[in-house]
């Protein structure tokens, strides 16, 4: 392409005018314009994020007002009206809470695991398990069997009557995509109370969900299977996870004497928040993008999940400041509910159930507020390739990967229906560092990373809402 066309193309990009004579020209555009048009868009919504992005700052407000947001609790609350706050301020149109009945529990006051050997007793750092029951008020004592996997506690059922079960698999340190293992460690937190109470067991006791090796329990949910007695369950530390294991294996015999206080509660009411950005010239189709408002009760939820909150909710204001105006509406929806029910992910596939098939994409942003590498997408044949073409403009700027997947939790009850489904992927490795525990603050979230994803999120959104996507094949 000639340097003329370029500028010309920036121009008319700047000048907002992409809508229906540039980029999203209904017709046939030019295939070298279209490619070097979405380029230059992403340079923009990048350097717009940098240079004058307000992702940090909305986020350092959010964790403020709200940190500690569990479902059910005041702080969620407060989430939702800076949610719903925010979305008009942003100019976002039919800003409105649709309601979702989530559970509410309560972590209470007390957590403590004293660790009893022959000649002393010391403190351990637990954390109850979301969902779980309490303790007796005298708390649970006994020795401690432990285990790596549930095959393993079956082999030793015959010893587990009356035992504190002791979950003790870490996630696989030399896998890349730590996302993955996550997922090879953490049914020991989701499932380990049931797998416990099934052989007679009196406690779950499980490794915390993190590669590193420090003092802080990480929380997370949990769920007692019907039939099965229950048994109270909270994650231990990794470095007292270490220690048990070591006095254990050394023959040791520690008792451990443990207290929960924690309680259920029914049901209350509370909103996913929703706003939209209206489409140009076909408003009637929708392009989701999100992220979760609620998040665990230990740490402030900067990466888990505000970050996704804040990148859905600059994108929309990165759109505007760009000039763009997208073909299609952009919707934003901050999901109430992920980790301990997912009532606002199904709620909103439920009760929009007859939109679905006008909603061309939903991306979200659960992955932290670290740097964008791309975008996972559920999409098959010529629509994936249209969509990796998209995906592939981000490459000079370090966010162009792109990987067969799904999205986040939120948006995939709407898969069923159709929908394509995107999740923003970042680089992990320090993810689960503060996951779902009482370090996941705005310290633990740097400024330029955060704005990145909030550029890669307004140009991926943007995209699809200008895009000729065909239908999957
Ligand atoms: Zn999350």
């Amino acid at each position: 392409m000639s340097r003329r066309l370029a500028a010309v193309l920036v121009l008319l990009l700047l000048s907002c005018s992409s809508s229906r004579d540039g980029l999203g020209n209904p017709g046939q555009p030019s295939r070298a314009a279209d490619e070097s048009s979405l380029l230059e868009r992403a340079r923009l919504l990048s350097s717009l994020a940098l240079n004058e992005g307000q992702s940090h700052e909305m986020l350092s407000e959010l964790t403020r007002v709200a940190p500690a947001r569990l479902s059910g609790t005041p702080a969620a609350d407060r989430a939702v009206e800076w949610a719903e706050a925010s979305m008009k301020r942003l100019g976002l149109k039919n800003v409105r809470r649709e309601r979702v009945m989530v559970p509410r529990w309560i972590r209470g006051d007390v957590a403590s695991c004293s660790m009893i050997l022959r000649d002393s007793e010391e403190e351990l750092d637990i954390a109850a398990l979301g969902g779980s029951i309490a303790t007796p008020e005298e708390g649970i004592s006994g020795e401690v069997l432990m285990v790596r996997s549930f095959e393993e506690l079956r082999r030793k059922a015959s010893r587990a009557e009356g035992k504190i079960i002791f979950f003790n698999r870490p996630m696989p340190r030399a896998l890349l995509n730590t996302f993955l293992a996550y997922r090879d460690a953490v049914p020991q937190r989701s499932s380990g109370a049931a797998e416990a109470g099934r052989v007679g067991g009196s406690f779950a006791l499980v490794r915390s969900m993190t590669t590193r090796i420090d003092d802080n329990p990480h929380t997370g949910a949990m769920s007692y299977e019907d039939g099965v007695p229950m048994v109270p369950t909270a994650a231990i530390s990794t470095a007292d996870a270490n220690r048990l294991a070591a006095l254990i294996t050394a023959g040791r015999n520690p008792v451990l004497r443990i207290r929960l206080d924690c309680q259920s509660m029914p049901d209350v009411e509370s909103a996913n928040v929703v706003g939209d950005l209206p489409g140009s010239s076909i408003p009637e189709e929708i392009v989701l993008i999100g992220g979760h408002l609620d998040s665990w009760d230990l740490g402030a939820g900067a990466h888990d999940d505000g970050a996704g909150c804040v990148h859905s909710l600059e994108a929309v204001r990165l759109i505007q400041a760009a000039g763009l105006r997208p073909r299609r509406t952009i919707r934003v929806v901050l999901f109430m509910n992920e980790e301990n029910g997912l009532r606002g992910g199904r709620a909103y596939a439920r009760d929009h159930a007859q939109e679905l098939f006008r909603h061309v994409a939903a991306i979200e942003s659960d992955s932290g507020g670290f740097l964008p590498r791309g975008f996972s997408c559920n999409a098959s044949g010529a629509r994936a390739e249209a969509i990796r073409e998209i995906v592939d403009e981000l490459d000079p700027l370090g966010m162009g990967a792109y990987i067969p997947g799904g999205g986040g939790a939120d948006i995939a009850p709407m898969g069923p229906a159709g929908v394509t489904l995107l999740g923003m992927v970042t680089v992990s490795h320090r993810y689960f560092d503060y996951h779902h525990s009482a370090i996941d603050n705005m310290d633990a979230v740097n400024e330029r990373e955060l704005a990145l994803g909030a550029a890669a999120m307004a140009y991926m959104a943007s995209a699809l809402a200008d895009a000729n996507l065909p239908p999957e094949n």
